[in-house]
């Protein structure tokens, strides 16, 4: 039984960490953009008020992304733990997933925060804007999340931190090595505790 978070920026490559993390440990992965995405492709009202924001690269307002996120971990298949990635976005998101927690008598094992420095994560998203066209990788799109990961996101990383219970994980070089290092990491931190 394992809760954790994964946080890193957009090209980060979380979104695919996050699955060979949580396959390894053998709990659900919960992503919020993934659940956007999801109501935005099946054109749900929840989509349509997400849209807007995710095209223009801002944050869905809290209070559609803290009910959307509330309603998934009362799921059945989440009492066997949970890799969020995607969420907490900011502080006060944040304070609605203890919320959330503590109303279970719930907490966190560990926060994986992966790291990277910006110039590669331009590159990177670029590059994938070009392979996959996503409505929200054109340049000034890609700028704006990043921004925003800087001064909402960030805090959320420090935040953890003084709780002792963020792994740091180099994030460059390819995905099978990331994926090994995160791994061990992830690991030994729970091991030790
Ligand atoms: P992601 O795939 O995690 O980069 O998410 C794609 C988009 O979905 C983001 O740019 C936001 O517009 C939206 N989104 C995902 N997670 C959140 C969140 N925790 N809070 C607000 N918006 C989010």
């Amino acid at each position: 039984m394992t809760r954790m978070i994964i946080i890193g920026a957009p090209g980060s490559g979380k979104g695919t960490q996050a699955e060979y993390l949580a396959a390894h440990f053998g709990i659900p992965t919960i992503s919020t953009g993934e659940l956007f995405r999801t109501h935005v492709r099946e054109l749900t009202e929840l989509g349509a008020e997400a849209r807007g924001f995710m095209d223009r690269g801002e944050l869905v307002p809290d209070r559609l992304t803290d009910a959307m996120v509330a309603r998934r971990l009362a799921d059945d298949d989440v009492a066997r733990g949970f890799l969020l990635d995607g969420y907490p976005r900011n502080l006060a998101q944040l304070g609605a997933l203890d919320e959330v927690l503590a109303a279970d008598g719930k907490q966190l094992d560990a926060v994986v925060h992966l790291d990277l420095d910006e110039e590669e994560l331009v590159q990177r998203l670029l590059q994938r804007a070009a392979e996959q066209g996503r409505s929200d990788d054109t340049e000034t799109v890609i700028r704006r999340r990043l921004e925003l990961y800087r001064e909402e996101t960030l805090p959320v990383v420090t935040a953890y931190a003084q709780r002792g219970i963020v792994v740091e994980v180099d994030g460059g070089g390819d995905r099978a090595a990331i994926t090994e290092r995160a791994i061990a990491a992830v690991g030994s931190f729970l091991g030790a505790r």
